[in-house]
C-alpha cells in the first residue's frame, strides 16, 4: 500500500454566500478557440456563449453572478 500524500488545502474562511452560475454550455468557437456559456440559477442571467477564459476547476465551481454578486457592493 502506498502512502497517502498529505494534500494542503488551506480552507477558505466562508464570507457571504457569493451566488454563482452554473455551466450550461461548453464547446468552441468556429475559430477553434473554447466557448462556454454559464447561466445563473437563482436569477435566471445567462453570460450567452463567451470564451472560456477559466480554468476547468473554476468553471465546475462556477463564476460569480454579476446580477446576483454587483461589482463594488461587496462588503
Ligand atoms: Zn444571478
Amino acid at each position: 500500500m502506498m502512502a497517502r500524500q498529505h494534500r494542503l488545502f488551506p480552507e477558505l474562511p466562508r464570507g457571504p454566500r457569493k451566488k454563482r452560475m452554473r455551466v450550461v454550455d461548453a464547446g468552441n468557437f468556429p475559430d477553434g478557440r473554447k466557448m462556454i456559456e454559464f447561466k445563473c440559477p437563482h436569477c435566471g442571467y445567462r453570460t450567452g456563449q463567451i470564451y472560456d477564459e477559466h480554468t476547468v476547476t473554476e468553471n465546475k465551481r462556477g463564476l460569480p453572478c454579476p446580477v446576483c454578486n454587483p461589482i463594488g457592493r461587496q462588503p
